[in-house]
């Protein structure tokens, strides 16, 4: 059994993925503001494997054990994390709507689809996501103020109507 440490890793505020604890910003969606890995919480192997910047073996192997052994909706939103910087959309949306199919009510899956059409500048979808978002229970109030300013963010680049 491999010995490990917390203390190496940092979790990002943002889409939750694990970081060096040296690294500056995440590599998954940029966040800066990351925070020291909660002492005792649990670091699974793919996200070992993402904090070591190695983003497809992770994918591989959460992959495997989604399809094989253990299917909840947090494998399936970190494998959508993984897609998002990958930059494959197509993978962000099945994985986001299989993290939902799971867990109905994670306000997680919405907002990573709403930041996937937000980047790719498809406000009106970004903005329903991050609505459906905001109706999900127990919602933060980080959670909150976020998809708030995300969604002022995509009323902000649509034309009037
Ligand atoms: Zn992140």
């Amino acid at each position: 059994m491999m010995e490990f440490d917390t203390i190496h890793y940092s979790k990002c505020p943002m889409c939750g993925m694990a970081s060096s604890a040296a690294a500056g910003a995440c590599s998954i969606c940029g966040a800066s503001g990351l925070a020291p890995w909660p002492a005792g919480a649990e670091l699974p192997l793919d996200q070992r494997l993402t904090a070591s910047g190695r983003l497809a073996d992770a994918y591989a192997l959460l992959q495997d054990q989604v399809s094989r052994v253990q299917q909840d909706a947090p494998s399936c939103v970190r494998l959508a994390w993984l897609a998002y910087a990958f930059e494959d959309m197509r993978a962000v949306e099945i994985w986001c709507h299989e993290a939902s199919r799971l867990d109905g009510d994670s306000a997680e899956p919405h907002m990573l689809l709403g930041l996937e059409f937000q980047r790719s500048a498809r406000w009106p979808e970004a903005l329903e996501e991050y609505g459906a978002a905001l109706r999900k229970p127990g919602l933060s109030t980080e959670r909150h103020e976020l998809l708030t300013r995300l969604s002022a963010e995509c009323r902000g680049q649509m034309p009037e109507w």
